[in-house]
């Protein structure tokens, strides 16, 4: 159902802002005016605007199916080693492997075509997988220790950041089907990363007080570590339809330094993207874990590419939703996995 502007900003908590149609000149316009929210972790402007349509996307941004052959010719794939540059380094090996041979479960090897100084590909499986989806929580458990392997290397050589991303699906710009992760070296913060750094430290963190107050609705699955809670929920305030925000409850600035945290959130971020597809079908998406070294709230962001980004967002910087937070946690928990 589509809600009035006004029952829409009182569904979602929030007094309504509309503008009194008191203005003769106004009057012959739509009152339609939605509630502008902003993002805690960033400061992003965000608009609901829920669509008529019961999908967020159209179906051709699903994504691509496998060709017949693409196995066969997967330079990521256990035995295609040569086809590769020589990789920086292998976990889960067989004893007494050479490098760039069969008998490994997660390689590093860098990009054949950076971008930036140092940029590196994480082949997440030896066999053809083309999604995070269908990795084992074993499998994960590797990549998170490969990410923080390149993370200790990265500081030893004197880089401040290592931003890694994972790409699936060519409409996410992801240039192999074979999942895949990308980690990029920097001398300095990205941007994103720069601008929520000061809304996320101890005292006063964001992220805390986001996941202290969240609305029950919106959390999807957790997993506990010690003394520590993994949450997987909804971004209340999401740019995208379905964007899923997995973080640990308790501050904690640097995921690399916390491994097992770490795989926990890939687990959760792989259950929300099973989830997604059980709901949507396969979906591309964009997942990064926005990582602190010194003082912040390390999070893993997963934006679902199901709607095109427009004018509006690219030239306005607001962004527009068109599925209630809540409506997508309702979907994605209701999904048979
Ligand atoms: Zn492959
Ligand atoms: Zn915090
Ligand atoms: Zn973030």
């Amino acid at each position: 159902m589509l809600l009035s502007a006004p029952a829409f900003a009182l569904a979602l908590g929030f007094a309504t802002l509309l503008r009194p149609m008191t203005d003769a000149n106004r009057s012959s316009e739509p009152s339609t005016r939605a509630q502008i929210l902003s993002d805690p972790l960033s400061g992003r402007e965000v608009i609901f605007a829920p669509a008529r349509t019961k999908r967020p996307g159209n179906h051709e941004a699903l994504r691509e199916p496998a060709a017949a052959d693409e196995a066969e010719n997967c330079p990521f794939c256990e035995g295609r080693e040569q086809e590769t540059p020589p990789e920086l380094f292998a976990l889960g090996t067989e004893k007494g492997r050479a490098p760039d041979t069969p008998g490994w479960k997660v390689r590093v090897v860098p990009n054949l075509y950076p971008a930036f100084e140092r940029q590196q590909v994480v082949v997440h499986t030896p066999t053809h997988t083309r999604s995070l989806a269908d990795l084992s929580d074993e499998q994960l458990v590797l990549i998170a220790a490969s990410w923080a392997e390149a993370a200790e290397r990265a500081w030893a050589q004197g880089f401040d950041h290592l931003l890694a991303v994972i790409n699936e699906g060519v409409a996410a710009g992801a240039s192999r089907p074979h999942s895949h992760s990308q980690l990029v070296w920097l001398d300095r913060l990205p941007p994103e990363v720069a601008a929520e750094a000061p809304r996320l430290r101890r005292d006063g963190c964001a992220l805390c007080a986001l996941l202290h107050d969240l609305d029950p609705a919106l959390k999807l699955a957790e997993r506990k570590l010690g003394d520590s809670t993994v949450s997987l929920a909804v971004a209340a305030t999401g740019r995208a339809p379905y964007e899923l925000l997995v973080a640990p409850d308790d501050h904690q600035p640097d995921a690399f330094g916390s491994g097992e945290l770490l795989a926990a959130a890939l687990a959760l971020a792989a259950e929300g993207v099973r989830r997604l597809n059980a709901v949507e079908g396969a979906s591309p998406f964009n997942l990064w874990l926005h990582n602190f070294q010194a003082d912040g709230h390390w999070h893993l962001e997963l934006v679902p590419r199901l709607n095109t980004y427009a004018a509006i967002e690219l030239g306005g910087g607001v962004f527009i939703n068109t599925l209630l937070p809540e409506e997508a946690a309702a979907r994605l928990r209701e999904a048979s996995l």
